[in-house]
């Protein structure tokens, strides 16, 4: 198994005593949907990832990176704790994900901040704590508080709104910044917000996310960024200190260096079976695989969580047993929008306000692997409720002192 993340974890974990080897560099699956509440601290960062070790207790766990393929002898290299490594496989899996996709903005690369692994986030989080200190200290500083966000998909609306919440609530503790104004600013290409959803729900985030003074501007890209000021492409120019990139994602770079066949887009090409086109035993899956859907003919799936695990489920079926086409038609969508407030798409329903965001966190709590990781977070959420945002800063971890200094 290529891959430790959500595809490639739910595979071994279905896989049981049958066992697999997992080639990941971390040791645990990162439940991306909670990702936002981790950046805002409403989730302990560590609630939010599941160790590969307990989700898949049958299967062998190699911490490295992949880094090649030899397909006719069967050997994956890969770059290991303890050094370079030859694997060699029956069957393979590919689940390698997705990169976040970037444009050649000027600035962009420079200046900008991702949005798409638990260090993000937490960097994320680190940023806007430091940001009020630095704009406590000089108030008339406009940029200090300024924050654009580029993409309005799930990832940039839900990271946006938790953050937005952290920066608002935190306000308390800064006499100096009383009657201050932040600015926080969501840019997309796109139309709409939300694209995703059912056009009343995406009207909905977009009035709720305008009414706690989010700015937002949409058919509207980013034109550049110095790190100070964002132009886009309205004639807009944003003071900011502090941009995110959230306007999607591109195939794991690695994919196209494996020699299996790949679209344009950079995923691996998979029958419909999730076998990868014309390899005996190498299949293919989420992310960074173009995945036919017998539900949506003519479509391959999108990059998603739910995708990636009816995937998954798909796959352990297809490798135990006789292969079956793969196919499943979304049975809903949700999305939360800061505190008490979310939307939700479930079969013959549309919930909004507080029923949408009830809904987000109890079906995420239900797909969350694993009782110890559900009882964590439902912890986090309780105390959550009860107390206020919690707003240490605490950038230094990771980098102690060393003795002696
Ligand atoms: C902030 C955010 C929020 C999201 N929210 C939602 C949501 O609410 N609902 C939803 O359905 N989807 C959501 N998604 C999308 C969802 O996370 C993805 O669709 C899903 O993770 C895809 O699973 P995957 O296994 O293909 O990729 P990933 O989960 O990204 O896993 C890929 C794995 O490959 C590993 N890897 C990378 N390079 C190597 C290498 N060289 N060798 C070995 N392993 C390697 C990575 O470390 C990673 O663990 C969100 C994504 C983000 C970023």
């Amino acid at each position: 198994m290529l891959g430790g993340g959500f595809a490639g974890s739910y595979v071994a974990r279905l896989l049981k005593k049958r066992g697999a080897t997992i080639v990941s560099p971390e040791n645990f699956m990162l439940y991306t949907p909670l990702l936002p509440e981790a950046g805002a601290g409403t989730l302990e960062p560590r609630h939010v990832v599941v160790p590969i070790r307990q989700m898949c207790p049958h299967a062998e766990l190699l911490l490295g990176r992949a880094t090649s393929l030899d397909e006719s002898a069967r050997v994956v290299r890969a770059e290991t704790l303890t050094g370079p490594l030859e694997i060699s496989y029956e069957r393979l899996v590919v689940a390698l994900g997705a990169v976040t996709r970037t444009l050649p903005v000027p600035g962009l690369a420079e200046h900008g901040l991702g949005f798409k692994s638990l260090a993000d986030a937490i960097a994320l989080r680190n940023r806007v704590l430091q940001q009020l200190e630095l704009a406590a200290t000089d108030p008339d500083a406009v940029d200090q508080l300024g924050y654009v966000f580029v993409g309005a998909g799930y990832a940039g609306v839900e990271a946006l709104a938790e953050l937005h919440d952290l920066s608002h609530a935190a306000l308390r503790f800064y006499p100096t910044l009383r009657g201050v104004k932040q600015r926080w600013v969501l840019v997309d290409a796109a139309p709409k917000i939300l694209p995703e959803i059912p056009m009343r729900l995406g009207e909905y985030a977009h009035r709720h996310l305008e009414k706690q003074g989010v700015e937002i501007h949409v058919e509207t890209t980013l034109e550049s960024y110095d790190g100070r000021a964002a132009r886009l492409s309205n004639g807009t120019v944003v003071p900011a200190r502090t941009l995110v990139w959230t306007a999607g994602v591109r195939a794991h770079p690695l994919l196209s260096t494996l020699g299996l066949p790949i679209d344009e887009r950079g995923r691996v090409r998979v029958d419909e079976t999730l076998r990868v086109e014309g390899c005996e035993d190498v299949w293919a899956l989420g992310d960074g695989a173009a995945v036919p859907n017998a539900r949506t003919p003519g479509l391959v799936d999108p990059p998603t969580c739910q995708h990636a695990l009816r995937q998954a489920r798909r796959l352990v079926k297809n490798l135990t047993g006789a292969p079956k086409p793969y196919g499943y038609r979304m049975l809903g969508q949700v999305a939360t929008l800061g505190h008490y407030k979310g939307i939700a798409e479930i079969p013959g329903l549309r919930l909004r306000g507080f029923l949408g965001w009830f809904v987000a966190r109890t079906y995420h709590l239900y797909q969350l692997p694993l009782l110890s990781r559900k009882l964590r977070v439902v912890t986090d959420w309780t105390v959550s409720l009860l107390f206020r945002r919690d707003i240490v800063e605490l950038s230094m971890l990771g980098h102690p002192e060393k003795l002696g200094e």
